[in-house]
């Protein structure tokens, strides 16, 4: 065989997937060191040099031999997926939109406050719920993120903002699961992000400062706190089945009795029973932010412990809502309050580059027809003129 014939068959020969190690947990990237005859203590050297020393190239792993560096080499990989776009907002907020294996856009989010800085991150491409009143929904739906792509993602933050540098100062302190999907419907990829966000070998973030929140996806509730302790929010909106079944459409398989429960069984199954479920309620404009709403809230909330925030409604074109007037949500922040409850408001932040709750959408390859639905009725609407 010539040269040149030879270099050709070899360079098409199919080249093997290697193995992207990026979401592998501390546990899973012991079993692999194990799988390929190696010392199960490489794991925490690795894991520690992907996620804190930012480093995914095998060659710099200088404590690693030259052999075992060469064999990760042929086999594995650290693999990110790819900022396309990042955006600066007046106000420090901060939003990356990032392209993952497939073509598709995620969104991510970054929101600096004085005391922490809290990273909002994706769970799905899309999302299958179709709350009402979510624009992620009206993408459409087309698959979950890897445990990769979703630790990814703190990864990206984390060398944006120099965190891996020596002496890097930590920016990330806090990080919630309320980007674009349903955190709950992607389960075993979830668990296992947030199990390198807590590990000490990775971030070593605190249990309290990772918060998953659900718009009420109860079997899997019910299983997380078997092999989760995070922070729990849960995407209430409404005070009753009547209302959420329109509001959120998996209310119509789960109520609020089951949801409410399953939060309560899930907070008392940890350790530190001083621990409060944290209550979303997005207010829409004569939807479901009457006084009767508030009381009505307040009755249904009164076993659970729990702190609200509420969230004026952001809006996004079509979404044939308006958000909460200030006397209106003012009168509901005090029935809650005066009821005993302590309440947030969550200020709008990033709305310059519309990086607000709910306005996330990415760029979904829709495998569900339903962005193809949304941007029929948006055209409808627009034809009407009935678009602010
Ligand atoms: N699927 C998860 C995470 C989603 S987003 C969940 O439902 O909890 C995080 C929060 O933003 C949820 O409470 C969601 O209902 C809310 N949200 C969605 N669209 C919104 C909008 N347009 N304005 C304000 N909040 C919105």
């Amino acid at each position: 065989m010539s040269q040149e014939l030879a270099t050709t068959v070899a360079s098409e020969q199919p080249q093997k997937e290697k193995i992207n190690l990026l979401g592998f947990s501390a546990s899973r990237l012991a079993e692999f060191f194990e799988e390929i005859g190696e010392k199960r203590f490489r794991a925490t050297q690795v894991i520690k040099w992907i996620h804190q020393e930012g480093e995914c190239d095998f060659d710099a792993m200088t404590n690693i031999s030259k052999e075992l560096r060469a064999k990760l080499h042929d086999i594995a990989e650290v693999k990110l997926p790819e900022v396309v776009n990042c955006q600066d907002s007046v106000d420090g907020t901060r939003k990356w939109l990032i392209r993952v294996d497939g073509g598709s856009c995620i969104e991510m989010v970054y929101i600096p406050e004085r005391e922490r800085g809290t990273l909002c991150v994706s769970s799905q491409i899309g999302c299958a719920l179709d709350c009402s009143f979510c624009a992620t929904g009206k993408q459409g739906f087309n698959r979950d993120l890897t445990a990769a792509e979703i630790i990814g993602q703190l990864w990206i933050a984390a060398d944006s903002f120099g965190q891996f540098m020596p002496k890097g100062k930590r920016r990330v302190t806090n990080v919630v699961m309320m980007g674009m999907g349903e955190p709950l419907m992607n389960f075993d990829n979830v668990v296992a992000a947030m199990g390198i966000m807590l590990e000490d070998n990775a971030y070593g973030l605190s249990k309290r400062r990772v918060t998953l929140s659900t718009a009420g996806v109860v079997p899997q509730l019910d299983k997380l706190g078997d092999v989760s302790d995070v922070s729990l929010a849960i995407s209430l909106h409404a005070p009753n089945d009547e209302l959420r079944n329109q509001l959120v459409p998996i209310n119509r398989k789960y109520p609020l009795a089951q949801f409410i429960e399953s939060a309560k069984n899930y907070i008392e199954k940890m350790p530190d029973n001083r621990r409060k479920v944290t209550v979303e309620y997005t207010l829409m404009d004569q939807v479901n932010d009457r006084s009767v709403h508030a009381r009505e809230l307040v009755e249904l909330l009164k076993d659970l412990p729990c702190k609200i925030n509420l969230i004026p409604f952001n809006s996004f074109p079509g979404s044939g809502y308006k958000t909460v007037t200030n006397t209106a949500l003012d009168r509901f922040r005090d029935i809650l309050v005066a009821g005993g409850y302590t309440v947030m408001v969550r200020t709008t932040r990033g709305d310059d580059i519309a990086a607000a709750c709910g306005q996330l959408a990415g760029e979904v390859n829709d495998r569900t027809k339903r962005q193809a639905r949304y941007k029929k009725r948006l055209n409808e609407i627009e034809s009407l003129n009935i678009i602010e």
